[in-house]
């Protein structure tokens, strides 16, 4: 393609990163939230979006199927960012990184006592990364989804997740006892595109830049 292809999530990054494209003169001229079509034209015959699963996003910019597109920093370290330019931390879609456990749980001696211990989570690199570097043995349960159940079923003794208000964890009966990092949003670059289309991607880069709120 000639033009530029941004890949994005539905939900909150797409409503987060409307600001962003309107800095940028760009407005799409479908809501993909009503919409089913997965690529979305803008007002710019040479700027078109694609909808993509948040997991998938890194995937369709390293392979050069989307030029740019905007991903969370969990997303990235959990996918790896080889070939992939991150010229810029967005600030949006913020949340933190943390463990939580079930009320009643003493994760602060079961981390001194140096026991095993249990931890359900999506982020299987961010945790054995996390419980690595506190020299904490863990026994690592992969899952896609509703991590807040596995404590509370007895599949694990923790969970790692993302937390915004922490509501999901008091619904859940569940206490977050340790933040691993705060996390937000990347726009990241195919590092070849960035070369080729300069000229198209660098005002888009720096109209970004600049409607970044702190
Ligand atoms: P799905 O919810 O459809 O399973 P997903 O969880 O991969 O998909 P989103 O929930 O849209 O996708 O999250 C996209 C990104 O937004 C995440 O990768 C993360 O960086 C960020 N995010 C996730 N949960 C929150 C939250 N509660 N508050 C703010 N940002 C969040
Ligand atoms: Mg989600």
């Amino acid at each position: 393609m000639s033009g530029i292809t941004l890949a994005l999530s539905k939900g909150r990054i797409f409503e987060e990163t409307l600001p962003l494209l309107a800095a940028a003169g760009i407005v799409p001229t479908d809501n993909p939230e009503s919409s089913r079509k997965l690529i979305i034209g803008t007002n710019r015959p040479d700027v078109r979006l694609v909808i993509v699963r948040a997991t998938d996003t890194p995937t369709y910019v390293q392979h050069g199927a989307a030029d740019l597109g905007i991903a969370g920093k969990d997303v990235l370290l959990e996918h790896g960012s080889e070939g992939l330019y991150q010229p810029l931390d967005l600030n949006i879609a913020k949340c933190r990184m943390s463990v939580a456990v079930r009320a009643g749980f003493d994760y602060q001696d079961a981390v001194r006592r140096g026991a095993r211990i249990r931890v359900a989570t999506k982020y299987t690199t961010v945790a054995r990364d996390h419980f690595a570097a506190k020299g904490v043995h863990v026994d690592l349960i992969k899952l896609y989804g509703s991590m807040e159940l596995a404590p509370l079923v007895g599949l694990a003794d923790a969970i790692v997740d993302l937390v915004s208000t922490g509501g999901t964890l008091r619904a859940n009966n569940l206490h977050e006892v340790e933040e691993i990092m705060p996390i937000s949003s990347r726009l990241i670059v195919n590092q070849a595109s960035l070369k080729l289309k300069r000229e198209l991607l660098q005002p888009v880069i720096e109209a970004f830049a600049g409607a970044i709120k702190p």
